[in-house]
C-alpha cells in the first residue's frame, strides 16, 4: 500500500515505547520530576532510524556527554510544514550515531538520517540502554537544542510546546485521509 503523499510515518520500526514515554514524569538523582518530552525506544545498536516526513534538517550534531553528564550523543532536528494549514513542526530524533544528514539538507519521508547508537557511548550520550528519543516540538524554532526533559519552573522548555509524538502523527494522517477523500 502506498502512502498518501506529504503523510507522516514512524521513525523506527517497531515503534513499542519500551522506555521512558512522552509525559512520563522521570525521577533520578539529576532529573527531578521531570516530564519526558518524547518517546524511548529501546532497540538493537544499528537500528535504522528514518525521517518521518519531508522537511529541512534544522539541527545535526554529534553532542557528547560524559559519564558524568549524560547527554544527546548525536541529534538530529527535522523542521516540517503542514501544507495545508501552514503549520511548522520539528522531529527530534536523539541518541542516534552514523548521522546522515547535514544541517540544511532537504530530507524525505523514509529518508535513513542515522542509526541507534550502542548504550554507554558518546554517540548514546552515555545512557546505558541503547534507545531512540524521538519527540515532536510545535514551540517557537530557537535555535537550539532543547532538553529532552521539562522540568517545573525551570523555563528550559514548556511542556506544552510537545506533542505526544505517535498521536500527532495519527492524527496528522487521518485529517489528511479526509481532506483527500
Ligand atoms: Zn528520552
Amino acid at each position: 500500500m502506498s502512502e498518501s503523499a506529504g503523510a507522516l510515518r514512524l521513525p523506527i520500526e517497531p515503534y513499542e515505547v519500551t522506555g521512558y514515554a512522552f509525559g512520563q514524569r522521570v525521577r533520578s538523582r539529576k532529573i527531578l520530576w521531570a516530564r519526558h518530552l518524547g518517546d524511548d525506544i529501546l532497540a538493537e545498536p544499528g537500528t535504522k532510524v528514518v525521517c518521518i516526513g519531508d522537511g529541512k534538517v534544522v539541527w545535526s550534531e554529534m553532542r557528547l556527554g560524559t559519564n558524568e553528564k549524560r547527554n544527546w550523543g548525536g541529534v538530529i532536528i527535522v523542521e516540517h510544514t503542514n501544507s495545508e494549514t501552514g503549520l511548522v513542526f520539528y522531529s527530534v530524533y536523539g541518541h542516534i550515531t552514523n548521522l546522515a544528514v547535514s544541517q540544511g539538507a532537504q530530507v524525505a519521508v523514509g529518508d535513513h538520517i542515522g542509526d541507534v547508537a550502542p548504550g554507554s557511548t558518546p554517540e548514546n550520550g552515555w545512557w546505558k540502554l541503547p534507545h531512540l528519543h524521538f519527540g515532536i516540538y510545535t514551540g517557537p524554532w530557537m535555535q537550539k537544542v532543547l532538553p529532552g526533559y521539562a522540568r517545573p519552573f525551570e523555563g528550559r522548555t514548556k511542556f506544552s510546546w510537545w506533542e505526544n509524538p505517535k498521536s500527532f502523527i495519527e492524527a496528522f494522517n487521518q485529517v489528511l485521509l479526509n481532506t483527500l477523500s
